[in-house]
């Protein structure tokens, strides 16, 4: 099976097949915080976070979102001058908030001639009842994914990283999501601090049972001013190799379904901001890599899922 010239279904492909045409994603800054930050929970953030909640390239804050999606539009007017986009809402914790005022931005995004869906990044603690009512709402009427951080399966981990919520608690919002057909992607990162090859394949496996609809894999970036890179000065934790990475992505690929989507394969590293490493900076060069290692081992998404197989 191949998903265009590929060996994996990219988001990329899906989105291609579903809407006839390429379709762009652009970055919205909703102007949230996260309760892992404001001190409801922690002021100090998931260990990894930026400064900008983890979302480097998105609008900035200040502007409302009508004119960040203007902004954005013309960044890549030249390569895409006319088609459709996702709307996506990407910053900090994206669900909390006022229903009126997620509501307000959602619509606000949904009324640009050129949005045709909306994705959400948000934690599972952060969606109640309510918000899933809003969600389950627009997900009738335009094309919505939500996006999940998980990073890991495993609970110490989760402890060690600050994520600030169970493993239950994924579990319990991505059934009800799942009742709603609300897709669901989730975040995986891999080259956390003390986790090796099987830990992050577990959780691999872990977000498969889940039955989500897409994952997006990173690689762990360090990224300055974060409470790891004071990790990484005061510990020197061992950073994945590019070899490494691409050795447990792909890997990673096969035990997927092969029916899921992946949105992304790596992250996206500022030169300023990125301490390690560094090698992840050459995107293009990492993603051809992957490509090239699933063609000589003749690899293709879900060759090692059971039920897809
Ligand atoms: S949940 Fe997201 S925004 Fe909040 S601290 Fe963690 S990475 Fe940052």
């Amino acid at each position: 099976m191949m998903w265009g010239e590929k060996r994996y279904n990219s988001l990329n492909y899906f989105l291609r097949k579903k809407f006839n045409e390429k379709v762009y994603k652009v970055s919205l800054d909703g102007g949230f915080t996260c309760p892992n930050r404001d001190g409801t929970l922690s002021n100090k953030g998931c260990i990894f976070c930026s400064e900008n909640g983890s979302g480097e390239f998105a609008g900035s804050r200040k502007k409302s979102i009508t004119d960040q999606i203007e902004e954005q539009l013309e960044l890549i007017s030249k390569k895409f001058p006319h088609g459709d986009v996702i709307a996506y809402f990407q910053n900090f914790t994206n669900t909390y908030g006022d229903l009126e005022y997620l509501k307000k931005i959602y619509e606000e995004a949904l009324s640009h001639p050129r949005v045709i869906g909306l994705a959400i990044a948000t934690r599972p603690d952060c969606i109640d009842d309510n918000i899933l009512d809003l969600l389950e709402e627009l997900n009738k009427k335009t094309f919505l994914w939500i996006e999940l951080g998980l990073q890991t399966s495993d609970e110490q981990t989760a402890i060690d990283i600050n994520r600030g919520w169970k493993l239950e608690v994924f579990d319990k919002i991505v059934k009800k999501l799942n009742n709603k057909d609300i897709k669901v992607v989730a975040h995986i990162i891999l080259g956390l601090p003390n986790e090796d090859r099987e830990t992050m394949l577990s959780s691999i496996k872990y977000i498969v049972e889940k039955k989500v609809w897409g994952i997006k894999f990173h690689l762990l970036h360090i990224i300055k001013n974060t409470n790891l890179e004071k990790l990484y000065i005061d510990t020197n934790f061992h950073t994945l190799t590019k070899d490494e990475y691409i050795d447990t992505v792909t890997e990673g690929i096969q035990i997927l379904d092969k029916n899921m989507v992946i949105h992304r394969l790596t992250g996206d590293g500022s030169r300023e901001t990125l301490i390690e490493p560094r090698w992840s900076l050459d995107k293009r060069n990492v993603l051809n890599s992957i490509e090239k290692y699933l063609k000589e081992k003749n690899i293709y998404q879900g060759d090692k899922n059971e039920e897809t197989t």
